[in-house]
């Protein structure tokens, strides 16, 4: 289990939400989830698929959480069941977790133009973009007294990234809705804001072609000369979601240890 050290406190306490996105130990979502725990949050967790819920129960049990709920975003059956059972169990819902994006092996590697398939794209936009919009309408139904709803997002967006193709395509599509879903829910007191965080280890990361150098840039290029750490991302999470991130909304906070800033970076010598 990776060594992050998340402060605990009361930020949370009395919060309920709900995390979208764990699929193993090393998943942002994962961070995201102990970080909100430690300040005293109760969350319920989905997850696609039997396999993943023997690996996940596990983990959110280790945080004192055991509910689990079943929901492949691109199935609309699954959504309307999951947002039924969390309904029964919460009745409102303070925040909202969306981790979770998808695009097919052989359009994240080479050139966008080349590689991107009519289905590959839709199915890239239905899972990485929609489902935050579907996500986001459903929970608005549980949050008629304010809320703070978040995703996760890339630079891919804004820059052009080796390999991220699609993906790029999506995230500015996320970003852009992140705005629009802000504006949408924002007389109801529910803010909507997105992360843009630096290449991190995960399962979504290592299905990327070249994903090595996108952490060795990542790090290497950036302001801070380090990794982008699981404590920032949780961080700012938690930031966003809580009473301290008041007044925030329609943002995409970079937690990327300062390379989103960086126009070329430093000559090595002279
Ligand atoms: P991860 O652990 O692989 O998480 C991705 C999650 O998306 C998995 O739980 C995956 O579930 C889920 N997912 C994919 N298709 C789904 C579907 N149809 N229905 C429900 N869930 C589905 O990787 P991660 O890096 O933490 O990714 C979380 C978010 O952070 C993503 O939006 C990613 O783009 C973003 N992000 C990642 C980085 C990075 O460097 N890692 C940087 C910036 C932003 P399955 O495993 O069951 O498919």
């Amino acid at each position: 289990m990776a060594d992050w050290n998340f402060p605990k406190g009361d930020l949370m306490a009395g919060k309920r939400g709900l995390v979208m996105g764990v699929a193993n130990q090393n998943s942002i979502a994962w961070g995201i989830a102990q970080q909100l725990a430690a300040q005293g949050a109760e969350m319920a967790f989905t997850y696609q698929g039997e396999a993943l819920e023997r690996r996940v129960r596990p983990l959110i049990e280790s945080i004192g959480m055991d509910t689990m709920i079943s929901a492949d975003v691109t199935n609309d059956d699954e959504m309307d069941a999951a947002f039924a059972t969390l309904k029964e169990k919460y009745g409102k819902l303070d925040f909202v977790v969306h981790a979770i994006a998808y695009a097919g092996k052989d359009e994240l590697k080479g050139s966008m133009v080349h590689n991107t398939t009519r289905e590959g794209f839709a199915r890239a936009m239905d899972i990485s973009v929609f489902s935050f919009i579907d996500v986001c309408r459903r929970a608005s139904e549980m949050m008629e007294e304010g809320g703070s709803i978040i995703n996760l997002t890339y630079l891919g967006s804004e820059r052009v990234i080796p390999s991220y193709n699609v993906m790029g395509v999506a995230k500015a599509g996320l970003e852009a809705a992140t705005r629009y879903a802000a504006r949408d829910m924002g007389k109801q007191g529910v803010r909507v804001n997105a992360i843009s965080a630096g290449p991190m280890r995960t399962l979504a990361l290592m299905g990327i072609k070249g994903s090595k150098s996108l952490m060795s840039a990542g790090r290497d290029m950036s302001l801070l000369g380090e990794d982008t750490k699981m404590e920032g991302v949780a961080g700012a999470a938690l930031y966003l979601l809580s009473p301290i991130g008041a007044s925030i909304t329609g943002e995409v906070l970079h937690v990327d240890a300062g390379f989103h800033v960086v126009g070329v970076p430093e000559p090595s010598e002279e």
